[in-house]
């Protein structure tokens, strides 16, 4: 009898046990399934170093971009893959270094041409997330192919407002060709209508604003699934045009050309504002991911731009070109700080793949990783030992080691080394000083070079209009 009892007793501890806790595994994947964060990514193009309040600008106020690094992370060492527009965006897009897939040139406009484009078999960060339900939008610049295989909404976004090529005039009188597809030649694509996913249509407003305006609506529409939306400002990048709201803002900058582009960054952080009052208006500040960074460094000359104490600028293998303004926050899970070590928009596939729990192609693997780890302190040390690029035309290579960086040009025969913690404006060579260490990098960038293919398309630089240019330029020189 006692036996029986005891056996009864011990049936119901198991079960009521067993129950508990396929109960609570229930409600913890409830609870995952809700939890699912956003992620938005605000991309400015060709944006200076220097041009943001955060990173020591007093000229160029940014109080909202600098919200997100005063209530996040502040990124001091924020790299992208490439120093030009559209490969820079094809290796943040897919998180892998763009020349593993031959995209190594800033792309033709040819809505012709497939092959002028990211490569059908890589992945993108909205094909990726698409798996696992998210809602993705791009705003603005798209610059990673014009033929319709390409367009974003074939690319895994679900929906797109934005321009294929890869810059845009900015005042609505300007944009007079209707069909996006009906010419081939970059300069005509600035002034295209926009699109709304595949329908093009007429706007009233000066661009960044419908860009700022449609990213709220956007953010408004979308509550129910968990979101990607990628706004990608062609602000600042030429031609520089404002409107007096923002210009009005900058009387104390007497340079006409500065003081424009100081106003279209201040109509970008404008839009910076709206979006995360938007987020926090809507209830979703605290589980939404904010990055914001620039595609490339500025091009001091062309857009009037400052990079601060970095050397040169857009399209250069020194810092200025692809060391660039980087911050986010999650406040619902990271506290604010400054972080130093090297991070790359290589990243930030990785870091969404992993917190959205969505299966990534294990025939391409991702050279970004989850940066989460590291910012709350369960990663010790770098993200990355090793950052690197290659400019196939001119033969440039970069590596970044820890704090050292090799810089190689004219076919290997002119090799430079510095010490970035001691010489962030690359001042002094000291490759006769550390001649092991010259050595050590260089064999780096041979392993990685090797696993690299030739680019796959010409670039914007080899059309006959641009050679002209260039052939001009000299003459007048
Ligand atoms: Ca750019």
């Amino acid at each position: 009898m006692k036996k029986a009892v005891i056996k009864i007793i011990v049936i119901i501890i198991f079960f009521g046990g067993a129950y508990q806790l396929i109960n609570k595994k229930g409600s913890d994947s409830n609870k995952a399934e809700q939890a699912k964060p956003n992620f938005i990514v605000i991309m400015a193009d060709d944006l200076g170093y220097g041009d943001v309040g955060f990173n020591g600008s007093t000229e160029i106020p940014t109080p909202n971009i600098d919200r997100i690094a005063a209530n996040g992370i502040k990124f001091t060492n924020g790299y992208t893959s490439y120093s030009v527009c559209s490969p820079s965006r094809a290796g943040f897009i897919t998180g892998r270094y763009q020349q593993r897939f031959g995209y190594e040139r800033n792309i033709q406009y040819r809505p012709n041409d497939p092959n002028m484009g990211l490569p059908q078999t890589e992945k993108t960060i909205p094909e990726v997330l698409g798996q696992v339900g998210y809602k993705s939008r791009i705003i603005g610049k798209w610059h990673l192919g014009a033929h319709i295989s390409n367009h974003p909404i074939n690319r895994g976004f679900t929906s797109f407002f934005g321009h294929l090529g890869g810059g845009h005039k900015y005042f609505p009188e300007e944009l007079t060709i209707k069909d996006s597809y009906s010419f081939s030649d970059e300069p005509m694509s600035y002034k295209t209508w926009i699109m709304k996913d595949h329908t093009p249509i007429e706007i009233k407003n000066y661009l960044t604003d419908e860009f700022s305006d449609n990213a709220v609506s956007f953010i408004d529409k979308t509550q129910k699934d968990p979101f990607f939306l990628f706004v990608s400002y062609n602000a600042p990048h030429t031609p520089l045009q404002d409107t007096e709201k923002y210009l009005s803002r900058f009387e104390h900058i007497k340079d006409p050309k500065r003081r424009t582009y100081a106003a279209m960054v201040s109509a970008v952080d404008d839009g910076v504002g709206k979006i995360l009052d938007q987020l926090e208006a809507k209830g979703l500040n605290e589980n939404t991911l904010v990055f914001f960074l620039s595609d490339n460094g500025g091009p001091e000359h062309a857009n009037s731009s400052d990079n601060g104490l970095l050397r040169e600028g857009k399209g250069s293998i020194y810092e200025g070109g692809n060391r660039i303004p980087f911050a986010m926050q999650w406040p619902g899970e990271l506290s604010p700080m400054v972080y130093d070590y090297p991070v790359s928009a290589l990243d930030l596939m990785a870091t969404f793949a992993d917190l959205a729990d969505a299966p990534l192609a294990e025939d391409r693997p991702l050279d970004g990783v989850n940066i989460i780890p590291y910012l709350k302190g369960k990663k010790k040390g770098s993200p990355h030992s090793t950052l690197y690029i290659r400019k196939f035309d001119g033969d440039f290579y970069s590596v970044r080691d820890g704090d050292l960086k090799l810089v190689t040009k004219e076919n290997n025969s002119v090799k430079e080394l510095y010490n970035l913690s001691e010489d962030i404006s690359e001042e002094n060579d000291i490759a006769e000083l550390y001649p092991q260490e010259l050595i050590r990098l260089d064999s780096l960038r041979q392993k990685w070079d090797a696993e690299l293919i030739d680019p796959i398309f010409l670039g914007l630089m080899h059309t006959e209009r641009y050679i002209q240019k260039r052939l001009n330029n000299k003459k007048r020189k």
